[in-house]
């Protein structure tokens, strides 16, 4: 899975908010935009932790 860094992450978040596309995982790499998309600093993916899977709009509402 993640075989990239040769140093752990000093800070890790926890997996499903790490970055979806390269896995980083370091808090201070994970920069918060606004209160639930998140920008990796690494690869500069836009993402929100704990979603699943981002391919589409589908924010999983099941309840109303
Ligand atoms: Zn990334």
């Amino acid at each position: 899975m993640n075989g990239n860094h040769d140093v752990e992450p000093i800070d890790p978040v926890s997996q499903e908010d790490a970055c979806p596309n390269c896995g980083e995982r370091e808090s201070d790499e994970l920069v918060w935009l606004d209160d639930e998309r998140v920008e990796c600093q690494r690869c500069h993916t836009v993402y929100r932790p704990g979603a699943p899977t981002p391919d589409d709009e589908q924010t999983g509402a099941s309840s109303a």
